[in-house]
């Protein structure tokens, strides 16, 4: 029989911090101005915003707020989505990669301003963020894509070394990212949503959705209606046929370990293009450093899931390239990826009443802010420009067979058995 695992399976997210107990809906038909499914980043950022412009707002979430993709995330805050840059131009134009890489720096200045202003101490911290290929072949594409980065205005640097305790062949930097953590973000979001009038129904699973003037949400616990619906819930629960073959779901996993060595703890914020994939960044526990660890990412399949080996070669690795003391956490989550590598925000195209924000490729923090500011713009009637480079209007049209590809663009793996 194998060893059992070390460290306990919980976020570290979740293990710092306390639980939630918001009621479930009961017997509630009340009618509200907007009903928001979904209680990770972009449900209660969307809640919180629609409700300061003056809405009355319900948010409903099928199990407790950030706990599920949100409470499982690595919690990095940055446009530097692996390669992505050099793609987007080549295959989408200036316009959509300037608005893509807009909308996730804005995202990390939102979280700052908000953070800032309500005050919420989460550990927010501007950090560096890193891609690297320990592959010389990657030299070309790190340098093109930094080349791409800083046509568009981004903060990029090419670089041959990090303060990783291994070699490395390709850098990109960008400066001026951030991390934080985002249930002392979020969890502090949801009371200030709530202080201000705004209704959150915990334990409470929506169903689907009939569309009218209102809008009617049925869930597991009795309805609501809702001039307006935002799906905030990762798959859409209601009409996700029309996302079907346009994305699927990766699982991945993490941990927080501590290291023998304070020195070891890396001030910036780590990604690798190589196989396997990994993702490394250092946060608070108990008043310590760790180390989060993260990778081994793959497409969900019901019949055949089963993360211990993914755990098991995550401990491994980990274990080879530092000095671990123990393991604290580890934990899995899933996202959603478009194959376009472009995330859908905005109006159902039949029901422009109903709006979904999903697809953001496991990078959906910043992007969850300026989605959500994105449908309060299209809420009031005044939508900013940049959002319609990712509205689901694209559905309209076929998916082309070269946009049916996985992997990180550029890195020399496009099709990949783990995804990217
Ligand atoms: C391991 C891992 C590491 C990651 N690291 C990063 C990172 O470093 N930086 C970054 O930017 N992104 C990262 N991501 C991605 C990022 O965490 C997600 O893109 C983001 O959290 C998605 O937020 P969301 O609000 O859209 O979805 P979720 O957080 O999944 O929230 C959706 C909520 O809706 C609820 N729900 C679903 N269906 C229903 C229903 N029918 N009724 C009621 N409620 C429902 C769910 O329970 C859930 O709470 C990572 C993802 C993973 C898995």
């Amino acid at each position: 029989m194998a060893d059992e695992l070390p460290g306990e399976e919980i976020s570290l997210w979740v293990k710092t911090t306390g639980r939630t107990s918001y009621p479930s809906l009961g017997e509630d038909t009340k009618h509200y101005d907007v009903v928001v499914v979904g209680g990770g980043i972009t449900g209660i950022v969307a809640a919180y915003r629609l409700a300061q412009s003056g809405r009355e707002v319900a948010l409903i979430e099928r199990e407790r707020i950030v706990e599920w993709t949100t409470g499982g995330t690595t919690a990095k805050l940055s446009s530097q989505h692996y390669l992505i840059y050099s793609h987007l131009i080549d295959r989408h134009g200036e316009a959509l990669a300037r608005a893509f890489a807009d909308a996730n720096q804005d995202g990390i200045d939102a979280i700052e301003r908000l953070a800032a202003d309500l005050p919420i101490e989460c550990e927010f911290s501007r950090r560096s963020s890193y891609v690297f290929s320990r592959d010389s072949a990657s030299v070309e594409a790190f340098e093109r894509e930094v080349e791409a980065a800083r046509r568009l205005g981004l903060p990029a640097q090419f670089e041959t070394s990090t303060e990783l305790p291994f070699e490395v062949r390709a850098v990109v930097r960008f400066d001026d990212q951030a991390q934080f953590h985002p249930r002392k973000f979020l969890l502090k979001l949801a009371e200030e949503f709530v202080r201000g009038g705004g209704v959150i129904f915990e334990h409470t699973n929506a169903t689907t959705i009939v569309p009218g003037e209102p809008n009617t949400v049925f869930t597991d616990r009795g309805s609501l209606t809702g001039d307006v619906v935002v799906q905030a819930s990762g798959e859409p629960f209601w009409r996700n046929e029309i996302l079907d073959g346009r994305m699927w779901m990766k699982m991945s996993y993490a941990l927080a370990v501590e290291l023998e060595d304070r020195a070891e703890y890396p001030d910036g914020m780590y990604i690798t293009t190589d196989e396997p994939m990994r993702s490394i960044r250092s946060a608070a526990c108990d008043g310590g450093p760790v180390l989060i660890f993260g990778g081994e990412s793959h497409e969900y399949e019901e019949g055949s899931f089963d993360p211990d080996p993914h755990y098991r070669a995550l401990i491994e690795d980990v274990r080879a390239r530092f000095e671990v003391r123990s393991v604290h956490c580890r934990w899995l989550a899933g996202d959603f990826m478009p194959y376009d590598r472009i995330p859908f925000i905005g109006p159902d195209p039949e029901h422009p009443s109903i709006y979904l924000a999903t697809g953001y490729r496991a990078w959906g923090l910043a992007w969850a802010m300026s989605a959500a500011e994105g449908i309060r713009g299209y809420v009031d009637g005044a939508p900013a420009d940049w959002i319609e480079h990712f509205s689901l209007e694209r559905l309209e049209a076929p998916l082309r067979d070269e946009d049916r590809v996985r992997g990180i663009p550029n890195s020399g793996v496009e099709m990949r058995a783990q995804g990217d």
